[in-house]
């Protein structure tokens, strides 16, 4: 039953398999951020490699805000 979980980073393809199960304790332990956005009414769940996920957050993302 403890067959472990790949996570594959959504830019990089960096991938990372845990064995606990936990998504909550996998972002914890190991950095890894998770992203929720829908696409055509589905819920797609993007993941980020903890070095991915720093300049991810370093880059200013483009809003909606336009002058
Ligand atoms: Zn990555």
């Amino acid at each position: 039953m403890d067959s472990g979980i790949s996570y594959s980073c959504s830019q990089c393809g960096r991938t990372e398999t845990d064995g606990d199960g936990s998504v909550t304790l996998f972002a914890q332990k190991n950095g890894w951020a998770l992203t929720r956005r829908f696409e055509e009414g589905k819920l797609q769940l993007d993941w980020f490699c903890p070095s991915c996920w720093t300049r991810r957050s370093s880059t200013t993302l483009p809003t909606a805000r336009k002058p």
